[in-house]
């Protein structure tokens, strides 16, 4: 099969990638492969459904740019299509007096950024969600919301085939051919440009395109657990001030579009890409990489030791329950009972330096691009991150 543009990977960077071409080249042949049944079978369908803000990054990040902007073009897709938002806003709160200093760097950082931001006291908290408890100060971000991921790939999914894309899932990229050709799902496809949007596999497809020779994907599990009270304990979303060394942003209380409250993710190293139950998704060539990554960065990077040891306790329901205690007034910690289906992230590493990337990375030529380090905001993100990626590699037509 030949098309002008071949995606491989139908998360939401596949899809936005996908959109962002139809609007650049009319006529261009798209096709989008996927390996599972169906669109936001990983990350972009196993996420808290935040849009973030865009106050977390260093203002010179693309995170930070695409973040702010992305917030806006989702909440625009997200109304033209009538689908569903919790417009909940958000607040961040310090737990002690030590974690004041941080919190004041993400409101310096949000307003760098030009987010609209408000720092608080405990009185305007209270008056925000009155089961909120905070050290002093806290942020209030108007502009959070909640989405379903799910219903947004979907919707994406169905308005790309009307507009010509070809999406074929239960196909599987296996290896590359000749100039800039794959097979996958058996069948040869070749293209005038491959994006490969692959999420947990991205930094292998990369390497046989001869990209990412200095990365690797460690996948970090995000566990979530249901509040099943009576009561509603948080309204708005509540998080905790991250620790700005790691690029996760710590255990939260999220709200969904139907209302249900849920705390996590956690950030805890997998054993396997798609380690998210039991053996599912098992490979030995998988865990045989995976743990020899982890190993390597256990014993020589210290904030991931200490960020593995810590996140390793949060499989425990009642120190999960216990560090949400934490953020608000009351709880019934026994009414977090059930877990969620779980995420992984693909973090990506640097084999360097041994640290985890904080930023989006993208590496390609003319021929192919690959989208390497699409962590959180990146469901956010995406929308701008996609057009970024487009004029930069594939401004012109093919
Ligand atoms: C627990 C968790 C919570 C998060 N919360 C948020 C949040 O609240 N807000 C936010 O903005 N971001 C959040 N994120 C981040 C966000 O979900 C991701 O950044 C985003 O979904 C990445 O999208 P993607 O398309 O790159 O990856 P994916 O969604 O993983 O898509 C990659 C696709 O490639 C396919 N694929 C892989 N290998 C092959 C192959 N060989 N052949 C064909 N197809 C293949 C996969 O099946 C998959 O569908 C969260 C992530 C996690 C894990």
């Amino acid at each position: 099969m030949n098309s002008d543009y071949l995606i491989i990977g139908g998360g939401i960077m596949g899809l936005a990638v996908a959109r962002s071409l139809r609007a650049r080249h009319k006529d261009a042949s798209i096709t989008l492969i996927e390996k599972e049944s169906g669109v936001a079978h990983h990350a972009s369908g196993r996420n808290s459904g935040v849009l973030h803000a865009g106050f977390y990054y260093a203002a010179d990040s693309l995170k930070a740019k695409f973040c702010r902007d992305g917030n806006k073009a989702l909440r625009a897709y997200v109304a033209e299509h009538k689908l569903r938002i919790n417009d909940c806003g958000k607040i961040v709160v310090a737990k002690n007096e030590k974690e004041l200093e941080a919190l004041r760097e993400l409101y310096r950082r949000g307003q760098a950024n030009g987010v609209t931001l408000k720092l608080i006291d405990e009185k305007d908290l209270a008056a925000i969600e009155p089961n909120a408890r905070t050290a002093g100060q806290a942020i209030y971000s108007p502009t959070t919301a909640v989405v379903d991921p799910i219903e947004v790939c979907n919707t994406l999914k169905r308005e790309m085939e009307t507009h010509g894309v070809s999406i074929l899932t239960g196909t599987a990229y296996e290896y590359r051919f000749g100039d800039n050709g794959i097979v996958a799902g058996g069948q040869r496809f070749e293209a005038g440009m491959i994006i490969n949007c692959a999420g947990l596999y991205a930094d292998r497809i990369a390497r046989d395109f001869g990209f990412c020779r200095d990365y690797g994907i460690i996948p970090f599990k995000g566990v979530y657990l249901k509040y099943e009270g009576a009561d509603t304990p948080a309204k708005p979303c509540i998080y905790p001030v991250p620790n700005l060394r790691n690029p996760f942003l710590g255990v939260h209380f999220s709200v969904t579009v139907d209302g249900t409250v849920k705390i996590g993710p956690t950030a805890i190293p997998a054993f396997w890409r798609e380690n998210y139950r039991g053996v599912n998704g098992f490979s030995p060539r998988d865990m045989v990489e995976i743990l020899g990554r982890e190993a390597m960065m256990f014993a020589l990077n210290a904030d991931f030791r200490s960020l593995a040891m810590s996140e390793m306790k949060k499989y425990s329901k009642h120190y999960m329950a216990q560090q949400a205690a934490l953020m608000v007034k009351h709880l019934d910690a026994k009414r977090f009972s059930t877990w969620m289906r779980p995420g992984i992230r693909a973090q990506l590493f640097d084999k360097r330096t041994l640290k985890l990337l904080h930023d989006f990375v993208v590496e390609g030529d003319a021929k192919s691009v690959h989208v390497l380090n699409a962590v959180s905001p990146a469901f956010t993100s995406s929308f701008p991150f996609a057009e970024w990626i487009v004029s930069r590699f594939a401004p012109d037509a093919r």
